[in-house]
């Protein structure tokens, strides 16, 4: 699930500034973003640094309610008992044929996991964290939140859905250079004399666009485990304390996409002024 992590999505503005401030060695640092320091034939920046102040409030404002949608899934109840999540687990496994191994994780496991994990299941031991690892074939959820495992296995099954949702789970790798990459499209873009107004206009929307794959398979990993509950226990089950758990891990996707969407933006007023060159 990983989205207790969300808030690190943000920090990708501080790298960003540091990718800047290297780029345009003419330039005054205020607050975290930098600005060009122009001649009298340079255009006044007014105008960029009023929307950069409210892009980084906007950031701000995202970070607070990724943290938030975190905070409500940490304090989400379970909606049935273990047994009865563990039970609804194997249905998964075995209707999916899935080759996945299942466990729930205390403090007191850790040490029989494979190493190169221990670090990432101190987090699920404590009830922040769950995930899928597709090399290891490994779905962990805390032992103290069992109803994570649903939508981990959910990332199981997405996996052996073909190529595209398996590309669609692998994209996140990607998030952090975004902004850097929109701001390079649109310099490369005016070296070599093509219009990058588009590119400029549009940086919003295509950092975002760039993390909607993820934010769609995280849905869909959800929406198997929901299902796969609703199938197995039957209407008597109380389905709504796991969809509120899944609809605030999913909202740490969505904001995080957002957050991709606003440094994009930030980049390219800040770094992407072609006066700048
Ligand atoms: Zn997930």
């Amino acid at each position: 699930m990983s989205s207790v992590n969300s808030v690190n999505n943000f920090q990708n503005y501080s790298n960003l500034q540091n990718f800047q401030s290297r780029q345009n060695k003419n330039a005054v640092t205020f607050g975290q973003y930098s600005e060009p320091v122009g001649g009298k034939d340079e255009p006044k920046p007014e105008k960029a640094v009023l929307a950069l102040l409210l892009l980084q409030l906007a950031a701000s404002g995202l970070e607070k309610a990724s943290r938030w949608c975190g905070d409500k899934l940490m304090a989400g109840k379970e909606f049935a008992p273990a047994q009865d999540v563990v039970k609804v687990a194997q249905r998964m496994v075995g209707d999916n044929k899935l080759n996945v191994d299942v466990q729930f994780v205390n403090p007191h496991n850790i040490r029989k996991f494979p190493e190169a994990l221990r670090d990432s299941l101190v987090k699920v031991a404590r009830g922040e964290n769950a995930f899928y690892n597709d090399a290891f074939k490994l779905a962990v959820a805390p032992e103290k939140k069992p109803s994570l495992i649903l939508h981990e296995l959910g990332h199981a099954i997405n996996s052996t859905k073909g190529k595209l949702l398996k590309f669609m789970q692998k994209s996140r790798i990607y998030k952090a250079y975004v902004p850097t990459a929109v701001l390079m499209a649109t310099q490369m873009a005016d070296e070599s004399g093509i219009k990058s107004d588009f590119i400029k206009n549009n940086a919003g929307i295509i950092g975002f666009l760039s993390f909607l794959p993820t934010i769609l398979e995280e849905g869909l990993a959800s929406l198997r485990g929901i299902k796969a509950a609703k199938n197995v226990l039957g209407k008597a089950a109380n389905l709504k304390p796991l969809k509120r758990n899944y609809l605030a891990a999913w909202l740490t996707y969505l904001i995080a996409g957002l957050g991709v969407g606003v440094a994009s933006k930030m980049a390219v007023l800040s770094g992407g002024n072609p006066n700048n060159k």
